[in-house]
């Protein structure tokens, strides 16, 4: 596992994984909650462009493209999107990084087909 795996919280009651990470299971409120390596394939179901910003940190780096992401492994996840907008359908490859202000956050890159 390298440093760009994607890593999801994962329920052990139900084995299904979500984002955003909660401290219990949005599917079947287990309590039991750890991360674990994820398939970070997905497609782009919808993306939106940010413009404007209020936030200081974000209003250098618009545009600012984000995206829904429906991943291989069955989570959506709205993504920060690397290099310039991706249409709906895109393949993409989602894994762990930074948003524009130094932020933890998800990041997809277009990428392999499934
Ligand atoms: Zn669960």
């Amino acid at each position: 596992m390298t440093a760009d795996t994607l890593r999801l919280p994962h329920c052990q009651a139900c084995q299904r994984s979500h984002w955003p990470p909660r401290e219990i299971c949005p599917h079947c409120l287990g309590e039991t909650v750890t991360w674990q390596p994820a398939d970070g394939g997905g497609q782009v179901m919808a993306t939106a462009t940010l413009h404007h910003s209020l936030s200081p940190d974000f209003a250098p780096h618009m545009p600012l493209h984000v995206a829904t992401v429906a991943l291989d492994c069955g989570v959506r996840a709205i993504v920060f999107v690397a290099g310039g907008a991706l249409k709906n359908g895109t393949r993409v490859i989602v894994t762990p990084g930074r948003g524009p202000s130094g932020q933890e956050a998800l990041v997809a890159t277009p990428g392999a087909a499934r």
